[in-house]
């Protein structure tokens, strides 16, 4: 749903005709949008910022379309880091998703350091599986 632009972003449903309020759920600021949802938002450039850092990889955080491209271009082979960090990179777009629907939906919210420990979980839990089915 995220890599076809088919979230229902309030960006996106603003535009088919449905009136909501289009600021991110997150800042406040922005648009909400796909990128601004995933990349572009100060909440969600923290938690990259420290799943990066727990990756080992340098990178700066730039906009939908650039950061996909990288990381397709960085998920070839199949040695352990690409696997777990293929791992990672699904499973923050998927919390951080989660993270806007609980913002939007329930009004709840909780802090980059709760983002991040349910991306750990779930690379603790797929890596855990990939390393038993070796
Ligand atoms: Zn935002």
């Amino acid at each position: 749903m995220a890599i076809p632009d088919r979230l229902p972003t309030v960006n996106r449903l603003a535009r088919m005709g449905i009136g909501v309020e289009d600021k991110c759920r997150s800042c406040g600021t922005k648009a909400e949008t796909r990128s601004h949802i995933f990349f572009g938002c100060s909440f969600s450039k923290a938690v990259w910022e420290v799943i990066t850092r727990l990756c080992n990889v340098d990178r700066m955080v730039g906009c939908w379309d650039e950061e996909l491209n990288w990381a397709i271009s960085r998920f070839k082979g199949k040695t352990l880091f690409v696997s777990i960090f293929r791992i990672a990179w699904c499973a923050s777009v998927y919390c951080i998703w989660e993270e806007r629907n609980h913002r939007q939906f329930k009004g709840i919210s909780r802090d980059v350091d709760s983002v991040v420990s349910g991306i750990k979980e779930i690379v603790r839990l797929k890596s855990t599986r990939f390393v038993i089915k070796k």
